[in-house]
């Protein structure tokens, strides 16, 4: 398992990072994009735990992240989603996940790493970007209203693809719910129906949130 299969081609799985709060179509499109140019065999969503770069306070609980994750991929044969940062303690750090998938998959499985230009243009500032690029591939999709310049990132290491512009963020879905204004067909229908079940993005602390 994880080995090179009949074919005599290494297994490819991407991992699609994020905080997902909540997960809504541009982040669909972007995975699907990529595991069909990139023939991946599947796109793995990882959900951060709880992130670091993010105010604590203001970011849903990490089990309601998780299962909105669940529910927009679940259809999606290709797609799972990992438990890995949620269930670790501490803050998350993508270099974490990514040795922890190197492990689980093994040593002979091509990881790609899926991010959008945003993510992409912050990539420089993580912690062991070189040893990043050694665990993984790195896909970085293009973002409305973010620009996908190669920000002198290693040779072979990255490739930039462009994906159909939606130009949607979990930030504006959030204020949507919050101003009682419409989500529907801007995150998959189990995900209108989850949020208006569980009353998420309601409460006021959840209120005036910066764009991320
Ligand atoms: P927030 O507004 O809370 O930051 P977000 O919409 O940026 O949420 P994230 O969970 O932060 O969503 O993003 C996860 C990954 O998906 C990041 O790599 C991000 O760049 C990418 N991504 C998010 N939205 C889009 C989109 N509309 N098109 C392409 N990539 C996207
Ligand atoms: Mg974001």
């Amino acid at each position: 398992n994880g080995g090179p299969r009949g074919g005599g081609r290494p297994r490819r799985v991407g991992i699609m990072g994020g905080t997902f709060d909540p997960i809504h179509h541009g982040h669909l499109v972007a995975a699907s994009e990529v595991a069909h140019f990139f023939h991946l065999d599947e796109v793995v969503f990882v959900p951060t735990g709880n992130p670091w770069q993010k105010d604590p306070a203001h970011v849903a609980p990490a089990e309601d992240r998780y299962l909105m994750t669940v529910i927009a991929t679940a259809e999606n044969p290709q797609f799972g989603v990992s438990r890995a940062e949620v269930d670790r303690e501490g803050p998350t750090y993508t270099i974490d996940t990514l040795r922890e998938m190197r492990q689980v998959y093994g040593p002979d499985v091509d990881l790609f790493f899926i991010t959008g230009a945003d993510a992409l243009g912050a990539i420089l500032s993580w912690r062991n970007v070189d040893e990043f690029f050694d665990l993984a591939h790195f896909v970085g999709c293009t973002r409305p209203g973010h620009r996908l310049a190669d920000p002198g990132l290693p040779e072979g290491k990255v490739s930039l693809v462009e994906v159909p512009a939606l130009s949607i963020s979990s930030t504006e879905c959030r204020e949507r719910v919050r101003k009682g204004e419409p989500i529907w067909y801007l995150v998959p229908d189990g995900i209108v129906r989850y949020i208006n079940k569980t009353g998420l993005y309601l409460d006021d602390a959840m209120a005036g949130r910066a764009h991320r």
